[in-house]
C-alpha cells in the first residue's frame, strides 16, 4: 500500500485557523497532487470553534489569550489525531509549524510572536507513539 501521510488541513487551505483562515502552502498543495494526504485539525477535532481565540502552551498546560485553560481540548484533539494516525496506519505527519498543537521543534511562546524550542501538544503525541512529525518547511 502507498504511504500516507497525515496534514494539517490548514496548510490545504482549510479555514480551520483560530483568525477563521487557513495557512494554505503551495508546497504542501502539489505534494498532495502526488500522496494520499489525510487532512486533520487538532483544535477542531478537540471541540474548538473557528474562528477561537489564539493559544500558547505554557509547560504542560495550553491558555488561550482571554487566560482560559484550554488543555483538555488540546489533549483531546491530539488523542483523536493519534486514533486517526493508528487507524489509517501512517506513519509520517505533515504539520504546521509554530503552532501550540502542530507545532514541531518550535512553537511560540507568547502572543508576542516570540518563538522557543517546542512542540506542540499534538506533535509530541504523535512523536511519542512512533510518528515522524516534519513541519511543513522540512517538507
Ligand atoms: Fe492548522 Fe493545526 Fe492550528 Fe488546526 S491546529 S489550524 S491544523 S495549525
Amino acid at each position: 500500500m502507498d504511504k500516507k501521510y497525515l496534514c494539517s488541513a490548514c496548510l490545504l487551505g482549510v479555514d480551520c485557523k483560530y483568525d477563521g483562515g487557513n495557512n494554505a502552502s503551495q508546497k504542501v498543495l502539489d505534494f498532495a497532487k502526488k500522496e494520499a494526504l489525510i487532512a486533520i485539525c487538532p483544535e477542531r477535532l478537540g471541540g474548538l470553534p473557528s474562528p477561537r481565540p489564539r493559544a500558547c502552551r505554557k509547560g504542560d498546560k495550553v491558555i488561550d489569550e482571554l487566560g482560559n485553560d484550554k488543555t483538555a481540548a488540546f489533549v483531546k484533539g491530539a488523542q483523536e489525531t493519534l486514533k486517526i494516525a493508528n487507524e489509517m496506519d501512517v506513519h509520517v505527519a505533515i504539520l504546521k509549524q509554530k503552532s501550540p498543537s502542530c507545532g514541531c521543534g518550535k512553537i511560540y511562546e507568547d502572543f508576542g510572536g516570540k518563538i522557543i524550542e517546542g512542540d506542540g501538544v499534538t506533535a509530541e503525541l504523535l512523536k511519542k507513539n512512533g510518528i515522524k512529525v516534519i513541519s511543513e518547511e522540512e517538507l
